[in-house]
């Protein structure tokens, strides 16, 4: 058996020998942050090495160090992206494919949430997002979808 040293966060021990060894390694998954293997047997729903406080008071803490403040923006960006695509996929599959600017706020959407925005050569507003792009009038502001 392994002895196993208290200092070690217990998911970074790869038992080496094949006699004993227990774990394996099929799937290929890592820890996000420092991208340390995980064995097939740890949760399915694990992303980060666990929180470990070593002996003499540090924290190894992967979870915390992956989610820095521009990831978080970053990831709340992705996550605004899909809902409004879902949300613009649904009005295009409803036959909707315009919209006023009051309708567009009202549902909680805004320009900010675009990856990209700027004006077209014909003078439109156009707002760019994962799956498409919205053209805005800059006259009457009303919104053409063009989603796929
Ligand atoms: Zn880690």
């Amino acid at each position: 058996m392994i002895k196993l040293k208290l200092d070690i966060p217990s998911n970074i021990i790869k038992q080496d020998n094949g006699n004993n060894s227990y774990y394996t390694y099929f799937d290929g998954r890592s820890c996000r942050y420092c991208k340390t293997p995980f064995p097939d047997q740890t949760n399915k729903s694990r992303e980060f090495c666990e929180k470990h406080v070593f002996s003499d008071g540090r924290i190894r803490d992967c979870k915390s160090l992956y989610w820095t403040p521009e990831r978080r923006m970053e990831s709340k960006k992705t996550k605004d992206q899909e809902q409004i695509c879902g949300s613009l996929k649904e009005l295009i599959e409803n036959g909707k494919t315009e919209m006023s600017w009051e309708e567009f706020c009202f549902k909680g959407f805004s320009l900010k949430q675009a990856s990209q925005t700027y004006t077209s050569a014909d003078n439109q507003i156009v707002a760019l997002f994962t799956e498409g792009h919205i053209l805005i009038d800059p006259n009457t502001y009303k919104i053409k979808i063009v989603i796929q």
